[in-house]
């Protein structure tokens, strides 16, 4: 077979690399790394670690990162074959050497017979010539590139930044204090009038919440990050310390907004929440990015009148961050619509972290290798982990926006929110238990969702499933 390119060594291109050259088809890597660096790179080595050592909890059994790790092992992946290899102790995660990882995935690389590594920096779009190519440059992908990218898809199309807002599990938001409602009732494109949860605050509230938010811990930019602050863009605390008011008559302004249990008293601010995902699982806090520190934000939003026992799917961040507006831009196997042949994978999708990214540099792998042999592109059912994510980045992501055209994809960690719901009636009480509370329901969703995404993850690779307790 011809070769597919593969441009950029990081987790995504090294696993999409290792998973074209596993099905007997050569790649050339393209890697700027030894030639150009990064401003977050340390060293030559594929797929390095800029940050944490962490992959996160490897419970396969009831943590959405952890059924990822499973079905990522049972696809023959790379990265985590390196990352067990490597592993040091850190509980129920999967941390690892990173140099000893980073030196395993490059020695496989290196050692495997149609894997050729080239260290140059690729400045504009693949060539025509290269008619299969996976881009994997990454969040910190080199600008000329990401000039061509955005020449290619459009102005508006490639972020530079992610404002990520924290994403929260609709089933932990609190509908007797919080409602239903658009502002002035409004029907958006795809809306109803009814888009948005909205949770009220009195005016104790509302003073207790700012002073929170001014003292709240937060996380400083980088120096080569430079401080992204643009208008419609500040982090929540930012506006907070910037007046008293300044949240009443921003993100939180209570106007057009009745309390559906409580009409006649009007909220002094309301905090509101968007539908995230077309499963209507995940609602993100209009608003809400943050600098914020992680503990910090998670007391902070709790504060929130109905958000008291919220969980998060994902905390805020303002990062930067190269990525496209996938779920425009791509088809359901990754590729760009106004360029086939032409896959993207890992973080520049808006997938976010290690695993995640590497997991799509896994699919983008077999897909481009499908395509080079002429075989059927087999996607992994929605069910799975890696379908979800999938989902997710290619079209399961909604805009029920009162503006029309706001761009509102932004980056997303595997997460339960992104599975489909279980067949009704698949909770049951187990036989011989007393007290079966809603915590108890909700691990018992996820153990039920884990299992079926080891299932079919198994049936879509030809596999028998195998349901270690711990994967
Ligand atoms: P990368 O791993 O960055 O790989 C992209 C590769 O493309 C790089 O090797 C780069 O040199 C190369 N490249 C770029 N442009 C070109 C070009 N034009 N030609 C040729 N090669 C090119 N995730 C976590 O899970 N945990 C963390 O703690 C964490 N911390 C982070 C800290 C920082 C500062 C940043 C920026 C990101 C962090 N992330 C973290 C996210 C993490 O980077 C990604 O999850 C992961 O590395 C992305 O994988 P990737 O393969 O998409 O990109």
């Amino acid at each position: 077979y011809p070769p597919i390119h593969v441009v950029g060594g990081g987790l995504a291109g090294s696993e999409a690399a290792w998973q074209i050259a596993s099905s007997g088809v050569p790649v050339i890597l393209h890697e700027m790394r030894g030639v150009r660096g990064t401003d977050a790179h340390k060293t030559d080595g594929l797929a390095e670690l800029v940050c944490s050592n962490s992959f996160r909890s490897d419970d396969a059994t009831s943590n959405a990162v952890g059924v990822i790790h499973a079905e990522m092992r049972m696809a023959g992946s790379l990265i985590m074959a390196a990352a067990d290899r490597h592993q040091v102790p850190a509980g129920g995660a999967l941390a690892v050497d990173r140099d000893g990882f980073s030196e395993a995935v490059t020695k496989a690389i290196h050692d495997h017979p149609l894997i050729t590594v080239v260290r140059e920096e690729i400045t504009g779009l693949p060539p025509r010539d290269w008619d299969l190519a996976i881009v994997a440059t990454g969040p910190l992908t080199a600008p000329s590139l990401a000039s061509a990218i955005q020449a290619q898809t459009g102005e508006d199309s490639l972020a530079f930044f992610d404002a990520i807002a924290p994403i929260v599990y609709r089933d932990s938001i609190d509908m007797d204090i919080c409602w239903y409602q658009s502002r002035y009732d409004k029907v958006g494109p795809g809306g109803t009038g009814k888009d948005y949860i909205n949770c009220p605050m009195d005016e104790a509230q509302y003073n207790a919440f700012v002073d929170a938010l001014i003292a709240g811990d937060t996380v400083g930019f980088k120096e080569w990050e430079g401080t992204p602050y643009f208008d419609g863009c500040l982090p929540i605390e930012v506006m907070a310390e910037r007046g008293r008011e300044t949240l009443r008559h921003g993100p939180m302004k209570p106007m057009g907004l009745t309390n559906a249990h409580n009409p006649t008293v009007k909220a002094y601010a309301v905090v509101q929440l968007r539908q995230d995902n077309a499963l209507g699982t995940l609602y993100n806090m209009v608003g809400f990015q943050t600098k914020l520190k992680y503990g910090a934000q998670a007391e902070i939003f709790r504060m929130i009148p109905g958000l008291e026992n919220a969980e998060f799917a994902r905390l805020g961040g303002l990062h930067r961050n190269t990525y496209i507006n996938s779920p425009t831009l791509l088809d359901p196997s990754l590729t760009l619509k106004s360029r086939p042949g032409l896959r993207f994978a890992g973080q520049i999708t808006g997938c976010e972290g290690y695993v995640e990214s590497a997991s799509v540099g896994l699919m983008a792998g077999r897909f481009a290798a499908a395509e080079r042999k002429g075989e059927a592109i087999l996607l992994p059912p929605a069910t799975t982990a890696l379908g979800s994510l999938l989902g997710h980045i290619t079209g399961g992501h909604i805009v029920t926006d009162e503006e029309p055209g706001k761009r509102s994809f932004q980056p997303m960690n595997i997460n339960f929110g992104l599975f489909p719901e279980l067949e009704p009636g698949s909770i049951v009480k187990p036989e011989g238990v007393k007290r079966f509370r809603g915590k108890d329901k909700t691990i018992m969703k996820r153990q039920l969702i884990a299992r079926r995404a080891l299932a079919d993850c198994a049936a879509w690779l030809g596999q028998t499933p195998r349901f270690a307790e711990s994967a």
